[in-house]
C-alpha cells in the first residue's frame, strides 16, 4: 500500500473523525473498491462462486438468448457489453456460443471493470476487449447488447431506518474503535413510499442511487441507439422492509462492519426501482423471470445432454451443476433476470 492509497479501514477513520458518521453508502462504496482492486474474490480458493464459475452453461446460454434477439431485431451491428465482468469467463463461454452467427461475432466486446487486478483476469480469456471505468464512455453509434451478472448487488446502497420519531439515513461512526451502524439525521425523504410509511419501528429501507443511475444511463443509451440489457442477481421486487447488507468471506458470512475491504459486501436488488429507471428513461423493462426459468427455457437440459455425450465422463457433474444453477433449494429462485429493451426491439426469449 502506498500513501496515496491508505488502508480503508484507516480511510473511513479519517473521514469519521473530521466529518462524523458517514453514510452507509460511503462506507460501502470505500469498503468494496479496495476489496475488488485488490484480489481475485472468485471460485473455490476466493470467497464466493458465481453462475458462470460453476458451469460453461451459464455464459453459453446467455449468449443464445443475445443471438436469438439480435436475429429477430434484423442482425443490425452491435457493440457487446459487460458489467462487471469478474473473471471473463462469462464473456469467454458466450463469445464461443455466438461464434456461429456472423455479424455478432463480428461485434467488439467492452466491459465495464474497476478493478486493475480483474482486468488482468479478464484480458487473459477476451484478450480483444475495451475496457471502460464507468458505462459513460461506451460507443454511442451503435445498438448495446449488454450483460451484467452480481453486478447492480455490489454497488453501494443507502439504508433508511425506521426510529421511534421517524425515519434517518442509516451511518456508520467509531466506537471504542470499532465501526458500528448508528441513525443519522432525520430524513425527510421521497425514499419512504406511501405504503411502508407506517412500518415498525427498527425497519429498515433501501435504495441504491448508484444502481438507478447506472440504469438510467444504460436504458437511455438502448431508447436512442437500439439493443438490450439483461440483469441477473439475486433480489426482490420492492418496495419492501428489511436490512439485506452482507458480508461474505470464504464461502460464508461474515460481520458487515469488521475487516473493512477484505469481505465481500452485497445488498439484495430490488428489482422493482431498476424496471422504474429503465421505463422513465423509455425503454422496456420485462420480469422478472427466476434463474432457473430463464435457463430452462433457453435449454440448459439440452445442453447439458450434449455436453455428456462429447465427454460421458463428465454426465453426473454436468447434471449437478445444473441442478445447482436451476434448482429451487439452490440458485434457481433466489437469483432473478430482468431485461430491457429497445421499444422498437422484440421481446426477448424466456421473457
Ligand atoms: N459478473 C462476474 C463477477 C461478479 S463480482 C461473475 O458473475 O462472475 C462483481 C464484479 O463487479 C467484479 O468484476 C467487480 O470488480 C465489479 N465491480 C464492482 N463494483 C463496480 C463498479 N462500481 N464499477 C464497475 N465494476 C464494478
Amino acid at each position: 500500500m502506498t500513501a496515496s492509497s491508505p488502508l480503508p479501514v484507516q480511510r473511513l477513520r479519517t473521514l469519521i473523525a473530521t466529518e462524523g458518521a458517514i453514510p452507509i453508502a460511503t462506507f460501502m462504496a470505500i469498503a468494496n473498491a479496495h476489496y475488488y482492486a485488490s484480489r481475485d474474490p472468485l471460485g473455490r480458493s476466493g470467497d464466493f462462486t458465481t453462475a458462470p464459475e460453476i458451469s460453461q452453461m451459464f455464459g453459453e446460454l446467455i449468449g443464445l438468448w443475445m443471438a436469438d434477439l439480435w436475429m429477430r431485431a434484423g442482425s443490425p451491428p452491435v457493440a457487446i457489453v459487460e458489467l462487471g465482468p469478474g473473471r471473463g469467463t462469462l464473456m469467454a463461454d458466450l463469445r464461443r456460443a455466438i461464434s456461429r452467427f456472423p455479424g455478432l461475432s463480428d461485434a467488439r466486446t467492452h466491459f465495464v471493470e474497476t478493478s486493475p487486478t480483474l482486468r488482468t483476469e479478464q484480458k487473459q480469456r477476451v484478450p480483444d476487449a475495451f475496457w471502460h471505468d464507468s458505462s459513460s464512455t461506451l460507443p454511442t453509434d451503435l445498438p448495446l447488447l449488454i450483460i451484467a451478472n452480481e453486478f447492480f448487488d455490489a454497488l453501494p446502497i443507502r439504508q433508511i431506518v425506521r426510529t421511534d420519531d421517524g425515519w434517518r439515513e442509516r451511518m456508520v461512526t467509531l466506537h471504542d474503535d470499532r465501526l458500528i451502524p448508528v441513525p443519522g439525521k432525520p430524513s425527510v425523504d421521497p425514499l419512504v413510499p406511501r405504503t411502508l410509511a407506517g412500518a415498525p419501528t427498527n425497519s429498515i429501507i433501501e435504495a441504491s442511487p448508484a444502481g438507478t443511475a447506472i440504469m438510467a444511463d444504460l436504458a437511455t443509451r438502448i431508447e436512442v441507439q437500439g439493443g438490450a440489457a439483461l440483469v441477473i442477481d439475486y433480489g426482490y421486487e420492492g418496495p419492501a422492509v428489511g436490512d439485506t447488507l452482507q458480508a461474505v468471506k470464504d464461502h460464508g458470512y461474515a460481520d458487515v462492519f469488521d475487516r473493512v475491504g477484505e469481505v465481500d459486501l452485497t445488498a439484495h436488488v430490488d428489482f422493482t426501482a431498476l424496471k422504474d429507471a429503465a421505463r422513465k428513461a423509455g425503454a422496456v423493462a420485462h420480469g422478472p423471470v427466476d434463474q432457473g426459468a430463464l435457463l430452462t427455457a433457453l435449454g440448459i437440459a439440452a445442453r447439458a445432454q450434449a455436453l455428456a455425450r462429447a465427454n460421458p465422463a463428465r454426465t453426473k457433474a454436468l447434471e449437478a451443476d445444473m441442478r445447482r444453477l436451476t434448482a429451487p433449494e439452490e440458485m434457481g429462485t433466489l437469483f432473478k433476470a430482468i431485461a430491457v429493451t429497445a421499444p422498437d426491439w422484440p421481446k426477448p426469449a424466456a421473457f
